[in-house]
């Protein structure tokens, strides 16, 4: 891999970037160090093209919101590419295509304001399209997928069946970019769109503060119940506590390093396999070395 970024600059001619950029908000717990350079693209083409420059010849990785990932202290010794700014919508008879920058608020307003239904339930999580597709985001039983058409990458388009859609999974994880993303949508009435996201608003129980949402797949358990059964529910290393409101948070404070999360998250895993013989995995993602 290379790591003489002059030449990469140059290839990138207006597209936004910055060296040596601090990470900590592109994550939402608001932790992390610096990356060698950070690109900004502002839309699919800049997209494309970053990803070509860097492919195979630097190391990188995409952030969409940041909303489940956790960035090393140390940073990332390479290119973050960030999609925020990869933002259109568009809309053609039931099938909605969203930039994978789309923020997932913007794709159910634009759902609700053409009388569309599918995505409902995701009201109030924070992610990107592309983050959350990668993903597979959901709750109450139903993922992202459920609404998904396909899904275009840098190399090709995928029909929702090639995605290897699974839990909290897609092939798009540690893969290929996704570049933008088609849902198709069921025509619905307004009224019934509207009780359908006052009433799945009303169910989140977002936790308060910088978090990741939950930290741990609940493969068959639900993670937050058995960490509570153990007696972490509070339990607290400098900047990192596990969240008094549900114990598959854990919250981070204004001096919360990622080192303070990542050894929380150690401690937890260590003491539900010493206390349950249960292996918890991680739904957070991380990012650099730890
Ligand atoms: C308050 C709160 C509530 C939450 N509630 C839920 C919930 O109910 N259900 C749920 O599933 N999750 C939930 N989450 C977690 C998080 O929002 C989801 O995992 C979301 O899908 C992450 O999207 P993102 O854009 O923030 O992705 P990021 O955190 O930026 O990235 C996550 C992963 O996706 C990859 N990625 C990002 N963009 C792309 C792309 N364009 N192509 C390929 N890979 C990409 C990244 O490299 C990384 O591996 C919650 C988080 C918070 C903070």
């Amino acid at each position: 891999m290379l790591n003489d970024y002059n030449q990469l600059l140059t290839l990138l001619g207006n597209i936004p970037n910055e060296l040596n950029f601090s990470l900590k908000t592109l994550s939402s717990f608001g932790t992390g160090g610096m990356a060698k350079l950070a690109v900004f693209p502002r839309s699919t083409d800049e997209l494309i093209t970053t990803i070509n420059l860097v492919k195979g010849n630097y190391n990188y990785v995409v952030i969409g919101l940041g909303s489940n990932v956790l960035i090393s202290d140390n940073g990332f010794d390479g290119v973050v590419i960030s999609t925020k700014n990869v933002n259109s919508i568009t809309v053609k008879s039931n099938l909605l295509t969203a930039d994978c920058g789309v923020k997932i608020s913007s794709v159910i307003k634009e759902m609700s304001d053409n009388c569309f239904s599918g995505l409902e339930f995701l009201v109030g999580v924070p992610a990107s399209v592309g983050g959350a597709v990668a993903m597979n985001a959901g709750c109450y039983n139903k993922s992202i997928s459920d609404a998904i058409k396909y899904v275009t990458t840098e190399v090709r388009t995928y029909s929702k069946s090639e995605c290897e859609f699974s839990y909290r999974h897609s092939r798009f994880l540690n893969g290929e970019t996704i570049i933008k993303v088609c849902f198709l949508m069921e025509n619905s009435e307004e009224d019934v769109i509207n009780e359908k996201l006052k009433s799945y608003k009303s169910a989140r129980r977002n936790p308060k503060g910088k978090t990741c949402g939950s930290v741990f797949k609940n493969e068959g358990y639900f993670a937050g119940k058995i960490i509570d059964e153990v007696g972490l529910k509070g339990y607290k290393i400098n900047g990192a506590q596990i969240s008094n409101e549900h114990a598959n948070f854990i919250v981070a404070s204004e001096t919360a390093t990622s080192k303070d999360i990542y050894n929380l998250i150690k401690t937890v895993k260590e003491k539900v396999y010493k206390e349950k013989q249960i292996q918890l995995s991680e739904e957070v993602i991380y990012i650099g070395e730890f």
